[in-house]
């Protein structure tokens, strides 16, 4: 399926006091994998367990212990990658990073510095219809996520919870293609979209399965095209990295302050320090937390407890072929089989279970009212109550019922969204619910003539004004629709109401 066309958006562009600055942006996304066990050990992974109580002796670094690849999470990097268009490589290997910290007992994280499983991709990041940046994926590597410090329990002593040690993260490298604190947020809700399709991580930020450590620098209009040219990142500004954010909104708002802070300082006469910082979204602001570590300090060496894994291309090839189709070819498809506005098919994919209950309503219907009733009514009402697709009190046999009695003629479109009202207050069968309530539209003509005739008789001055003023019929049209509770067929009043007062 073809590509919808797309232009790329213009950079951001900031003013400072003394010219015009531009942003460049990249992100480095931590994604917790969709796996029920860790990447070295079988411990579980479950959210919200008691503390320590999802650890094995591997995860605990006990002397002796050994590391054992989980299989399963090593395809689900691979699926990741091949869902971003990016090249598998068949060979790649574990390093230790070296570090000391309190939720670390191994002393090191098991990650793939020198030869990551995936190398480069992309993501169309969507902007406005039309509008989109491609954003080049550099690498995916595997590693292992770090235990978690808890110092608000007490105020002498601080405590150390390991479920979270060892479990499996694929980090993904975007490239520094970012233009602005839009879109990067657009870029991780599609990053995260992309993975819900895939399945292979859950994409839930509250609990921390998907957090993004932001790295941004500002550069004078022009310097961006040259590093693109040239491949050089001299001609970029020097880039603070800020961790782990969890939250659209914060990404936007600690992209604007730094991008703020950096040009105060380089308008001053200053330099940026490379720096690793952290946002405070109660202040609002940055601030330092510690200044950039280079690969050496971590004294990175291959884990010589684990083998370089190697994999085979029959077995890539049938994770490619068991794909699911990804959010831009259904929404492209969207588009182009129910004739849609790429806007609405961008509503409808955003999940693949919205997109799935819109297909199911659409089946063998008018794409357009399927649309347009899953997205206005059912979309608003499900947001308004809080629900989500998944637990709609409206399933899709229901809705395409109640388009079928429209498109048949049985009721009118008022009357729908009565019948729609009762569906998802007591459910029940759209047909069955019209016949019993006698709901039915009144396609009579001879009964709506004798309305007609009564409001006419009632109203000469509306009459002597309608003449005058063809559009005034609609007024007709209104009364006559009220007196017969919606019930009767809009066209057919509208065509007796123009004889009757003889504007044909
Ligand atoms: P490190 O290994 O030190 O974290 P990388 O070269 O892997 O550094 O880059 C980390 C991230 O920083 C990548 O997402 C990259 O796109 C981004 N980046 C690199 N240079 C810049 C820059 N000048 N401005 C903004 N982001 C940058
Ligand atoms: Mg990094």
């Amino acid at each position: 399926m073809a590509e919808l066309a797309f232009k790329e958006p213009e950079p951001k562009v900031i003013a400072g006091a003394k010219g015009d600055w531009e942003l460049v942006i990249g992100l480095e996304v931590h994604a917790q994998v969709s796996s029920k066990s860790k990447l070295f050990s079988g411990a579980s992974t479950e959210f919200g367990a008691d503390p320590n109580t999802n650890v094995s002796l591997v995860d605990a670094a006990m002397p002796g212990m050994l590391p054992v690849l989980n299989e399963f999470c090593v395809e689900q990097a691979v699926r990741t990658g091949l869902g971003l268009k990016a090249t598998i490589n068949r060979y790649s290997r574990f390093d230790r990073k070296n570090y000391f910290y309190p939720d670390l007992p191994q002393g090191y994280q098991i990650s793939q510095l020198y030869h990551p499983i995936v190398g480069e991709g992309e993501i169309l990041v969507d902007m406005a219809p039309g509008i989109a940046r491609r954003v080049r994926v550099e690498r995916i590597h595997l590693e292992q996520d770090a235990g978690k410090s808890i110092h608000d329990l007490d105020p002498a002593l601080s405590y150390v919870d390991l479920n979270r040690t060892g479990v499996a993260l694929m980090e993904i490298v975007s490239r520094p293609d970012i233009r602005g604190p839009e879109e990067a947020a657009e870029y991780v809700r599609k990053l995260r979209q992309i993975l819900r399709y895939l399945g292979t991580c859950d994409g839930n930020m509250q609990e921390g399965s998907l957090r993004a450590d932001v790295n941004v620098s500002v550069c004078p209009p022009g310097a961006y095209e040259k590093y693109q040219e040239t491949g050089d990142f001299s001609h970029l500004g020097t880039r603070c990295e800020i961790k782990n954010m969890n939250s659209m909104r914060f990404i936007q708002q600690a992209i604007d302050f730094e991008a703020k802070r950096q040009i105060a300082i380089l308008e001053d006469g200053g330099t940026v320090t490379q720096e690793t910082r952290l946002y405070d979204p109660n202040r609002g602001e940055t601030r330092s937390m510690r200044s950039k570590e280079e690969a050496h300090d971590y004294r990175y060496f291959p884990d010589p407890d684990l083998l370089p894994l190697e994999i085979e291309q029959s077995w890539i090839d049938g994770i490619r072929a068991g794909l699911p189709e990804l959010p831009d070819a259904k929404k492209a498809r969207f588009v182009n089989d129910f004739g849609m506005t790429e806007y609405d098919a961008g509503v409808l994919t955003a999940e693949v279970a919205s997109a799935d209950y819109f297909e199911s309503v659409a089946r063998g219907r008018d794409g357009k009212q399927a649309a347009n009733w899953v997205i206005n009514e059912l979309f608003g009402r499900l947001n308004r109550e809080g629900h989500t697709i998944t637990d709609s009190p409206i399933n899709p046999d229901q809705l395409g019922g109640l388009i079928d009695l429209i498109a048949s003629g049985d009721i009118s479109g008022k009357i729908a969204k009565d019948v729609f009202e009762i569906l998802w207050t007591e459910g029940g069968d759209p047909s069955k619910i019209v016949e019993s309530r006698g709901l039915k539209q009144v396609t009579d003509t001879g009964a709506i003539e004798k309305v007609v005739d009564e409001v006419i008789a009632a109203n000469p001055d509306k009459v002597a004004q309608a003449q005058a003023k063809p559009a005034m019929a609609g007024w007709f049209v209104g009364q006559v629709m009220k007196a017969s509770g919606g019930k009767a067929n809009p066209k057919a009043v509208n065509q007796i109401v123009q004889a009757k007062l003889n504007l044909t």
